[in-house]
């Protein structure tokens, strides 16, 4: 490759990536939202997952859901990744009890956690946002709770909640198990 083609390909990446960040800002501006609150959307977007964030005076953590959706008559679909950003979240209600093993992105072991089957939560604000990869776009709703969460979604909730809480968990671990060869 030409260090000239190389220049132009660079450049017109740089571009795009500049104008993506510009309106990434406008849509922060266009919530009203305080762009710190947002961080845990952008990670969950840029990285995947569950994200927390806290700061002296606001707490903020964004739970990802995928849903694929699969039309059997033509053999396609898409995986929609709905990320629920909840800003000063307040759980209202859990319900059951799950046994599982999770892995934190601060840990290097995966542990043994109790989770709630079902969580009912509520925030000062909460922003949907739904990243479609069929039509390449990232929709921001405003909306109202309290919000319900079952399975995977209230695992999350719970784990964050954790995270903001400042309370680690201290679980047991994989190397505590017993091996059953079934004969
Ligand atoms: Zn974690």
């Amino acid at each position: 490759m030409e260090s000239q083609d190389y220049d132009k390909l660079s450049f017109d990446k740089l571009k795009k990536q500049l104008s993506f960040n510009f309106a990434e800002n406008k849509a922060i501006n266009d919530l009203q939202i305080k762009p710190d609150a947002f961080i845990p959307v952008l990670f969950s977007l840029k990285f995947g997952g569950d994200w927390s964030f806290k700061t002296r005076d606001l707490e903020a953590m964004a739970v990802k859901e995928k849903i694929t959706r699969y039309n059997e008559d033509e053999g396609e679909g898409y995986t929609l990744e709905r990320v629920t950003l909840f800003v000063n979240p307040i759980l209202i209600s859990t319900e059951g009890k799950v046994l599982r093993l999770e892995k934190c992105g601060s840990k290097n072991e995966r542990e043994l956690v109790e989770r709630p089957f079902r969580v009912k939560l509520d925030a000062e604000d909460i922003i949907k946002a739904e990243l479609n990869p069929k039509i390449m776009e990232i929709s921001l709703e405003r909306i109202k709770g309290p919000l319900n969460f079952e399975g995977s979604a209230a695992y999350g909730v719970s784990h964050e909640i954790e995270h903001l809480a400042g309370c680690e968990h201290t679980g047991k671990f994989i190397w505590e198990f017993q091996y059953k060869v079934e004969n």
